[in-house]
């Protein structure tokens, strides 16, 4: 099959497009063929290398798959060959504790697919069985890609750790990235208003339309106070944190006394300096958060199915321009997904 493999750490020159062997699925594993992948940031990271995540070598990212099912075990009764899906990224042992009480996200051995294993920037991949989800018909293979992630992601901040309420105010970091699309929408199911902050006039423009109440453009306008002033002083009820660094000590600022900050992928660094101060006397909970529970993806791909939740893609690449897809991403140039197709 054709994939996008690197061999070696480094910039997106590393990227090859390249002959690979296909995938030879083990025990309870079935074989998918790949129409979309969507890009994460972890393709980012995986790439680069990170200091204490073995990444193995050579490898192929891509953790957002739709596709058909290509391959079954014979003993597999209710996935069928040709079936449309798409692939829960979270892989777990299923067997352990936290597993078995919805939070495989904690399990000891849980890893990402495209990430610590072989991933969708491929013609094919394989999975575990229990990873394979029913595509939502109402969804191309492109809008199919473009969700699982950063939508679990989203949901599990804002529902799983954070609570969210209605009539909350969330503050929404980066709207045009994945998971800022996947939580302006999901904030505003829950009835909360969305202050979204982006880059430019047009991605507040979007933003809106994804139903953010109210835009800052974080350019141009102080955060801490466009929030103090949307909000009559209270502060952000609910930050919705994955920049880290470049943001943190505004994000701590923002938040509203008795607030909840919620944290993940920290994108611009995680060595972030935190003003003790403000957390105690304000009382604000900082919540890590990671990934989330294959529940709570069953929860959002029923919201998709249902038109509650709408796919937001920003632009379509072909997999062998792996490279140039990841460049976009990391100019931030994006206004939601980019997915790759082989
Ligand atoms: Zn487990």
């Amino acid at each position: 099959m054709k994939a996008v493999r690197f061999h070696q750490h480094g910039g997106t020159e590393v990227l090859q497009y390249e002959e690979v062997e296909d995938p030879k699925p083990n025990r309870g594993e079935v074989v998918v063929r790949v129409k979309a992948c969507a890009l994460n940031h972890l393709d980012i990271w995986a790439r680069k290398g990170l200091p204490n995540v073995k990444i193995p070598l050579p490898h192929i990212s891509g953790s957002d798959v739709a596709g058909t099912v290509e391959w079954v075990p014979e003993d597999e009764n209710s996935i069928k060959k040709g079936m449309d899906v798409i692939v829960s990224p979270g892989l777990s042992c299923g067997r352990c504790e936290k597993c078995l009480s919805g939070m495989d996200n904690q399990c000891r051995n849980y890893s990402i697919l495209g990430y610590q294993v072989d991933g969708g920037y491929a013609e094919l991949v394989k999975v575990p069985v229990q990873n394979i989800v029913e595509k939502p018909e109402n969804l191309s293979y492109v809008e199919a890609a473009s969700f699982p992630l950063v939508f679990l992601t989203a949901h599990h901040m804002l529902v799983r750790r954070a609570g969210i309420q209605a009539g909350e105010y969330v503050l929404v970091l980066a709207a045009g990235s994945g998971v800022g699309v996947a939580a302006i929408q999901i904030a505003k199911l829950y009835n909360a208003y969305v202050i979204a902050t982006a880059g430019d006039e047009e991605k507040m423009r979007k933003a809106e339309k994804l139903g953010a109440d109210f835009t800052i453009n974080h350019y141009k306008e102080d955060v801490v106070e466009s929030v103090k002033k949307i909000t009559g002083k209270r502060g952000a009820d609910i930050v919705v944190e994955h920049v880290g660094k470049a943001t943190w000590e505004k994000s701590i600022r923002a938040c509203a006394t008795g607030g909840r900050i919620v944290t993940c992928g920290a994108t611009t660094g995680h060595d972030a300096v935190t003003d003790l101060r403000y957390v105690f006397n304000r009382e604000i909970s900082i919540l890590g958060s990671y990934m989330g529970g294959k529940s709570e993806l069953l929860r959002v791909v029923e919201l998709f199915r249902k038109g509650k939740l709408k796919p937001v893609v920003d632009s379509v690449f072909k997999l062998s321009d792996a490279a140039l897809a990841q460049r976009r991403m990391e100019e931030s140039a994006h206004f939601g997904k980019i997915v790759l197709q082989p």
